[in-house]
């Protein structure tokens, strides 16, 4: 693939249908590689689209490249692969003042691919930057794997853990807890680097660690400095007069909250003219996107106390600086939000559907709430009919077809 996102394991008709994307100006979503798919329909029937179909066809493809599972199966993709290649990465922490004054252009373009981790009480961030190695670099012929992070190793990985579980009931200690983990990981100086070559799997992915609850936004690059900067001053309740103060105006209050690190700050291209743009693609109409991804670990299962303000804060500032969320994320954006934010496309997405599914087989309660409208459920489609805790951590959700009789032999 030209691009990937943190992981590989996923299935790819998952990551398309989701928007899954990596972080770099040269590339977009994932999506971009797809060329052509094939749909298996409600009716059961296969029909082909391809990305320079005309009318029908065409409208088909840009729902189908990211559908949300809700047109029907994806039962095989062609792709514009490229060649294997390495990339030869440099990695740095510094002070976010550093990377605020490279934005956008010294920053996101210095290399192929460049993604950044912010974090929000010591106020640094680490840039890691990657270039492919040209196949007569001799300097480059051999893989040098970096020496494995702190938290890569077997105690920093359950001492972090163990960490993030005792703030679950002292959450003040999140900034020391990120000052030691940054600084344990990437080095406490400003200016540690790390370097290495690797093939492009496995240099551009990356170890999630621990089970996670993401909340991820597409926003304009070009409000990025201003983003990080209104959410550092509202997270760590900056007085004016800070060095690092600016109005946030974000209508929350952050007292006694504390929160996980670090913020995930990626990029993609502009979509491209010249390519089919799926009819729900999250990213920015008219510029390069910058994805702000904030992260909550869950350690042992455990939601930390302050989700729901962290996300009900982060996601009124995303909506102020004209986001979309990711569709793979934990948002909280209704069909009213999503109506608003995506307009034409998704009512086009919905007529699409209608014409593909008119009795819902592949409609759920997740796709009622947020990509339907607020009507009684279509006779093939799934309702929830209970969601409780489940042993271990995670919820257990109960749905039914109301439209088909258990009983019924041949529902
Ligand atoms: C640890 C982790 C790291 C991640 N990192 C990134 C990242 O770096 N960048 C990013 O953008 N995203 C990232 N994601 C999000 C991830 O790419 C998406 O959640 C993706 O959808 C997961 O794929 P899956 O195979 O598990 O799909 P599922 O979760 O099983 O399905 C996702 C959706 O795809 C639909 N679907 C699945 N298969 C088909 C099919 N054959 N036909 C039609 N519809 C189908 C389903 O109906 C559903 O709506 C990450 C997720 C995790 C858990």
């Amino acid at each position: 693939m030209p691009s990937l996102g943190s992981i590989d394991e996923q299935s790819l008709a998952g990551a398309l249908a989701t928007g899954t994307h990596g972080s770099s100006l040269a590339h977009g979503l994932l999506s971009e590689a797809v060329v052509g798919l094939r749909l298996t329909r409600a009716d059961g029937r296969t029909v082909d689209c391809a990305a320079d179909d005309d009318d029908d066809g065409g409208e088909l493809f840009r729902g189908a490249l990211l559908s949300l599972g809700a047109l029907g199966v994806v039962v095989a993709l062609e792709l514009r692969v490229v060649p294997a290649f390495r990339l030869r990465w440099h990695q740095t922490v510094d002070a976010d003042r550093r990377l605020f004054a490279a934005w956008p252009r010294r920053l996101w373009s210095q290399a192929e691919f460049v993604r950044v981790w912010w974090f929000p009480y010591t106020r640094r961030a680490v840039v890691w930057r990657a270039d492919k190695v040209a196949d007569d670099d001799d300097d480059d012929d051999d893989d040098d794997d970096p020496p494995p992070g702190w938290c890569d190793r077997p105690l920093g990985f359950h001492l972090y853990r163990n960490l993030l579980l005792l703030a679950h009931w002292l959450p003040r200690l999140l900034p020391w807890i990120e000052w030691f983990v940054c600084g344990m990981q990437y080095g406490f100086g400003d200016g540690a680097a790390t370097s290495a070559t690797q093939p492009s799997a496995r240099a551009l992915l990356m170890n999630c660690l621990y089970a996670q609850t993401v909340n991820e936004w597409a926003v304009p690059l070009h409000r990025g400095p201003e983003a990080l900067r209104r959410l550092g001053a509202w997270l760590a309740r900056l007085p004016p007069g800070h060095p690092d103060y600016v109005e946030h105006g974000i209508p929350f209050s952050a007292d006694g909250l504390w929160v996980h690190a670090p913020v995930e700050v990626r990029v993609a291209a502009p979509a491209r003219p010249a390519r089919p743009r799926p009819l729900l693609d999250p990213t920015v109409d008219d510029g390069p996107t910058l994805y702000l991804n904030a992260t909550l670990y869950r350690p042992y299962g455990r939601d930390p106390p302050c989700r729901d303000r962290y996300y009900a804060a982060f996601e009124w500032l995303m909506r102020d600086l004209g986001g979309r969320p990711h569709w793979a994320k934990n948002f909280t954006a209704g069909r009213e939000d999503l109506d608003a934010m995506y307009g034409p496309r998704l009512a086009r997405f919905r007529r699409l559907r209608h014409a593909l599914d008119p009795d819902g087989l592949f409609l759920g309660p997740w796709h009622r709430e947020h990509l339907m409208p607020d009507e009684p459920p279509l006779p093939l489609e799934e309702v929830q009919t209970d969601c409780c805790p489940a042993p271990g951590g995670g919820l257990r959700v109960f749905g039914c077809v109301p439209g088909c009789d258990a009983d019924d032999e041949d529902p």
